[in-house]
């Protein structure tokens, strides 16, 4: 059977990277079963890319487009090469252009598709939610984390081969704990930290938000370290009034990206993070650090439901309220299964 996994941005090498590593162990079990990667470029600095096929021993994309963001541009460089090779099957994660460029590509080609963290939705208007919707919509196996992922998809009326596999992060997760990290001397933090990213299009695109949420991070007085993301970096160069909200910040010290055992790190040892990603806000629950949310919905909403994630938007008096109020709740969230994600998504492939 052959497989070509399409991925391009940050949290999808870290996803395929847990289901790389379970295809070559079935593999040499029984299964003939051989996977290609096909990155199409969304991402292409060193540290948004790069750098977790090394740490975290990514097979070497056989094809790597070079794209913008663009779907059309990722569909038109897909296709001749599906057309090719025709693999078995496309594999595709989350909710990004590079996802749904890869289902869109493979269903023009009729190659059915996997679609691993299917069945989220946040119910806005964003272009993650497109994307997923029409995801799902073109996905032959739809692999669902949590049960509401699978009440959505059921709501929308897609019942057939959804299989609720836990989430392949948590497997991620499991494993970081086995990789060394010297970031916390590297950056001679001694002191009690909090840790922020920003990088949704909804808080970098409307600099007014970035600008509410730099100015709670710098109210804060604690000492917040922010590992920029490089749209984020692009928005605060083009605009003066967030350079000198950010360099009169005492408190915030801005970091490059980092890999993803440094990032694990410093996760774990936050006093809590605050966040518009979507998968930092899981794996602070896979760490026990509360959550602060800069977004007003969640896809994740049992992290909600338990109390260890609060959601805040951009308001500065909101924000500021719920590091001041931060507690860590008793509860615990069990549908992220046990760190057997990935084996339990190649053995439903396998049987194909
Ligand atoms: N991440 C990382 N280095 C960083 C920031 C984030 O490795 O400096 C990882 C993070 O641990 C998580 C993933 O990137 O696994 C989340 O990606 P991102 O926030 O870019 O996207 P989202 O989850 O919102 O789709």
């Amino acid at each position: 059977m052959r497989i070509i996994t399409i991925i391009g941005a940050r949290p999808q090498f870290i996803k395929a990277a847990m289901l790389s590593q379970a295809i070559r162990q079935r593999q040499a079990e029984d299964c003939p079963i051989q996977e290609k990667i096909l990155h199409t470029g969304q991402h292409y600095d060193y540290e948004m890319s790069d750098i977790f096929f090394t740490e975290l021993g990514i097979p070497a994309p056989a094809w790597h487009l070079g794209c913008s963001t663009s779907v059309d541009e990722m569909v038109q460089n897909i296709i001749p090469i599906l057309q090719e090779e025709r693999p078995d099957m496309v594999v595709v994660y989350g909710d990004t252009n590079s996802t749904l460029a890869g289902a869109l590509a493979a269903s023009h080609c009729n190659i059915p598709i996997a679609h691993i963290e299917a069945g989220l939705r946040s119910y806005t208007d964003m272009a993650e939610e497109h994307n997923r919707v029409a995801t799902d919509r073109l996905a032959h196996w739809l692999f669902c984390p949590t049960s509401t992922a699978v009440d959505n998809l059921h709501k929308e009326g897609i019942t057939q081969r959804v299989y609720q596999v836990g989430d392949i992060m948590y497997d991620a997760a499991i494993q970081v704990g086995l990789m060394p990290s010297s970031i916390l001397d590297r950056l001679d933090i001694s002191a009690p930290y909090l840790l922020a990213t920003v990088h949704r299009a909804e808080n970098t695109d409307r600099t007014e938000r970035l600008a509410h949420i730099l100015t709670a991070f710098a109210r804060l007085n604690r000492l917040i370290i922010l590992p920029l993301h490089p749209r984020t970096r692009k928005v605060i160069s083009a605009h003066p009034e967030l350079q000198q909200l950010l360099q009169q910040a005492a408190n915030i010290r801005v970091i490059d990206s980092v890999g993803y055992a440094d990032i694990a790190t410093l996760e774990k040892n936050a006093y809590c993070i605050l966040t518009d990603s979507g998968g930092i806000q899981k794996e602070a629950y896979f760490h026990r650090t509360p959550c602060i949310t800069l977004r007003e919905e969640t896809e994740w909403v049992e992290t909600v439901q338990t109390g260890w994630n609060t959601l805040v938007g951009t308001d500065i008096h909101r924000i500021l309220s719920a590091v001041n109020n931060v507690r860590r709740p008793q509860q615990e969230i069990t549908e992220y299964g046990s760190g057997t994600t990935a084996r339990q998504i190649v053995d439903i492939l396998c049987a194909f």
